[in-house]
């Protein structure tokens, strides 16, 4: 029998070669870089057998199917080659959800999927239900599938993945919002990025259950030129009341569907922002379309925390809020992360650029920032682009000095938002390493003032 080949050995390589071992597949996985330990040991006992380091291209090159990792891009001479000689390859989405028949919720977009996918997933869980929660986050969904104690799945999934699911059928979908991203591996084309996202649709049929934000420009033209949809539609909204959707109008938010009504203050929602209204009524009409009654939904909102590097405040000195949004990597993000502060900023931004279009929030910051701290090995194009649009503007490649620089420029009143709009791998290993060098740095700054 032909091998399925597992391209890639983290979380979700390593949850797809344990699937496919245990329902009885030979599987090989392969692994350009090295292994974690654990990760290691895991496959070890579990006698799958593995190369570290490097690719065996004839071995590879025979397999029944490649389950590949989304961060192995489709341009790879490996991938291309197995695919002109019909060998089909596939994400461990698509591979996992052979093996279960339970629901699954996917939530995508360019922004706001993980705030969004832990809210309906703790909707769900604080109700009662046996959710699991994977995709982009935690645990992989094959290794969840494999351990089978779900009834229903809160997938986070990326564009990414998308691009590898071909049969797998959302029974909810969730699209929060399109907004240039990620371009580096969709040819510089946006409306292939946009296709990308679209797949979520793809086999889903009457019974199942699409949400989504037309008000986003991107979405609304794609979805006048798909109509009619199978799936039955729901909308969010910040313009107007659908009878069956939700909408934030007048501070008010509204969602009904299934036959449910739910309505609250947008002031006692969880989690500040108009973007998190948004998610929050995505979260809302998944909750409603599983069946969750609005007593429900109210006690899951009020329990919920939301995950760090999200607008999480992390101090305040002398009357100044400290505020890491460390996960803003574009700027979309961080368009939506100045829309939730109503009082003077001081802003640090900066890191690696995308091919990001710092325009887009020209007006923001000319209304709201007193003072841009460019934090970057590379602050040139930030520099080039906000001087003479803010008051003051300043660079360092130290956190702790950027730190020490807002406070000294921030009166009382004023919040410090971390929220850089670019990756952060040129002096961090990654965004959270990011959020946390900047929390402790304030956190040190606090102690040194009393
Ligand atoms: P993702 O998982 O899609 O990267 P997160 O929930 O981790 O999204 O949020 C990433 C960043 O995007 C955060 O900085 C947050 O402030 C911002 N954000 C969250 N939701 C939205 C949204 N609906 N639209 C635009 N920006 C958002």
């Amino acid at each position: 029998m032909k091998e399925i080949i597992v391209l890639g050995g983290g979380e979700s390589g390593v949850g797809a070669a344990l699937l496919a071992q245990a329902k009885g597949l030979p599987v090989f996985l392969s692994d350009a870089g090295s292994l974690s330990a654990t990760y290691r040991e895991e496959l070890q006992a579990a006698g799958i057998a593995f190369e570290e380091g490097g690719h065996t291209a004839t071995r590879i090159l025979e397999a029944a199917e490649i389950v590949k990792s989304p961060g192995i891009p489709d341009t790879v001479p490996l991938l291309q080659q197995a695919r002109q000689r019909g060998i089909g390859v596939i994400g461990e989405i698509e591979f996992a959800g052979r093996y279960t028949q339970a629901p699954c919720i996917c939530i995508t977009g360019s922004n706001g999927k993980t705030t969004t996918t832990l809210l309906t997933h703790h909707l769900l869980a604080s109700a009662g239900l046996k959710a699991g929660l994977a995709g982009n986050i935690g645990q992989s969904f094959a290794r969840q599938v494999l351990a089978g104690r779900h009834e229903v799945y809160v997938l986070e999934i990326s564009s990414f993945m998308l691009d590898t699911m071909y049969a797998f059928r959302a029974h909810i979908a969730v699209l929060l919002n399109i907004t240039p991203d990620h371009l580096d591996r969709y040819a510089y084309d946006f409306g292939n990025y946009v296709a990308s996202k679209f797949r979520i649709l793809q086999n889903m049929g009457p019974a199942d259950v699409f949400i989504t934000w037309p008000e986003s420009p991107a979405i609304g033209q794609e979805l006048a030129r798909r109509e009619p949809l199978l799936p039955e539609f729901l909308a969010i909204s910040l313009q107007k009341a659908y009878p069956e959707g939700a909408c934030l109008l007048n501070g008010m938010l509204q969602a009904a569907a299934n036959g449910r009504h739910f309505s609250l203050p947008q002031s006692q929602l969880p989690l500040a922002g108009t973007h998190n209204a948004l998610n929050t009524m995505a979260a809302l009409l998944v909750g409603l379309s599983m069946g969750l009654s609005p007593e429900e939904l109210h006690a899951g909102l009020q329990s919920f925390r939301n995950a760090p590097h999200r607008l999480e405040e992390v101090g305040r000195i002398n009357g100044i809020r400290f505020i890491n949004d460390s996960k803003a990597t574009n700027v979309d993000s961080v368009y939506y992360a100045l829309g939730s502060f109503t009082e003077p900023l001081v802003l640090i931004m900066g890191g690696v650029d995308k091919g990001n279009d710092y325009s887009q929030i020209d007006e923001q910051v000319r209304r709201q920032v007193r003072v841009l701290i460019c934090l970057g090995k590379d602050n040139e194009k930030l520099k080039k682009h906000f001087s003479g649009r803010v008051p003051v503007l300043l660079e360092t490649q130290d956190v702790r000095q950027a730190v020490q620089l807002a406070l000294a420029h921030a009166r009382p009143g004023q919040a410090v938002l971390l929220s850089p709009a670019c990756a952060s791998f040129d002096l961090f290993k990654n965004y959270e390493d990011r959020g946390n060098q900047f929390r402790d740095a304030v956190e040190q700054e606090r102690k040194g003032m009393k």
